[in-house]
């Protein structure tokens, strides 16, 4: 049976502008319909579907909408009952989807709901007769390669495998998908997140600035300095948008009793037991590059590292460049520079 694809798309916090993620997955769509000559619908989850499609002009797909200020907030019922409609309308064997909190939240019970499968945390979509997804198993030691007959077949995509659709063209027009949400039980009074710019993980930066545990060791005057390292770390971050990673030994360090970084948690951790994140740069600070920390830089394309060790991890081949200097030196630096290009 030939296949038909379906890319669920939603909109940001503005109502009217898809998401990065959303437009990524209309690539992978796109690209997915070429090779297997397959049907490719996009649909679109928004305020406003038709501002939203702007950006899929010359995709060449059917597009679909559900519009209305229901969708202006995530909620559980309203977000379901528009992607099950979606689906409904499109008839689609395959459904790629953005791997967003959004989506995450809603696919499996949408999956239940059109007696579909579902799998996600996708890397990939290979295969010419039969579609292959790839996606990491076990701290991103294993890849296993996963393939189904049953349709439909729902695939929630991660993020930055893709790159974006750039939309030019004339003006597409939305086919309006009408689903009934007019009293959910939910009501979203509010979104509490951290105070703009406490906030150090950011997945969407190009670049992640690794700290490591060296930043609150002994400096050779025989001190430690964690709070001018402290300042350093969140000058270059404001600067530069980059989100902040760190080894396990220096997040580790609070439980211990020794000096810490108080903007750094768990959450923050890159390696084995911590996150593998995606960046197009990263820059390693005060850290060893030991195998178990590195292993979380799989994804990351261009890596630089600054340690005092001309024998760390890094120098051994696991950095492109390796500045073997002292870090407080080197970021007091670029931060002057970064001031005075600002
Ligand atoms: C099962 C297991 C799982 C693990 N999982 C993880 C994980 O997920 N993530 C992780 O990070 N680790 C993990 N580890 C720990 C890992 O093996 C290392 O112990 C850890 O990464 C070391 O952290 P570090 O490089 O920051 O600290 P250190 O090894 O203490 O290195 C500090 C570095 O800073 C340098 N330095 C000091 N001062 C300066 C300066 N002024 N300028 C420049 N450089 C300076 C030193 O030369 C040194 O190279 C795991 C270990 C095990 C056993």
């Amino acid at each position: 049976m030939p296949e038909s694809i379906l890319v669920l798309t939603h909109a940001d916090e503005t109502g009217s502008t898809l998401t990065k993620g959303s437009l990524e997955v209309v690539y992978a769509g796109k690209e997915l319909a070429g090779r297997f000559c397959a049907q490719l619908t996009i649909g679109i989850l928004a305020v406003d579907a038709d501002a939203a499609a702007k950006s899929l002009a010359g995709s060449g797909a059917r597009i679909l909408g559900v519009s209305g200020e229901v969708f202006a907030q995530a909620r559980y019922a309203s977000d379901a009952a528009a992607c099950e409609a979606l689906c409904n309308a499109a008839q689609a064997t395959i459904v790629l989807v953005p791997q967003s909190s959004r989506m995450a939240r809603v696919a499996a019970g949408v999956a239940h709901r059109i007696g579909g499968s579902i799998d996600t945390h996708i890397t990939s979509i290979r295969g010419n007769s039969d579609i292959e997804v790839s996606r990491w198993f076990y701290r991103q030691r294993i890849e296993a390669v996963v393939t189904r007959s049953p349709r439909p077949w729902i695939l929630l995509i991660e993020s930055g495998v893709y790159p974006s659709l750039m939309g030019a063209g004339p003006d597409v027009a939305v086919e309006k998908v009408a689903i009934d949400v007019s009293a959910p039980r939910t009501t979203v009074i509010g979104t509490r997140a951290p105070a703009k710019g406490t906030q150090t993980i950011r997945p969407d930066a190009k670049m992640l600035f690794v700290a490591g545990a060296g930043w609150t060791k002994k400096q050779p005057d025989g001190q430690v300095h964690a709070s001018e390292a402290g300042d350093l770390i969140l000058g270059f971050l404001q600067k530069t948008g980059a989100s902040l990673g760190s080894s396990k030994s220096l997040v580790d360090q609070g439980g211990d009793g020794e000096p810490v970084l108080p903007f750094l948690t768990h959450l923050n951790q890159v390696g084995q037991t911590g996150s593998t994140p995606r960046h197009v740069k990263g820059l390693a600070t005060c850290c060893h590059g030991e195998e178990p920390h590195v292993v979380g830089w799989r994804f990351i394309s261009e890596r630089r590292a600054i340690s005092l060790d001309s024998n760390c991890g890094w120098a051994r081949g696991k950095a492109d460049v390796v500045y073997v200097a002292d870090a407080f030196k080197v970021m007091a630096k670029v931060n002057e520079l970064l001031s005075s290009k600002a």
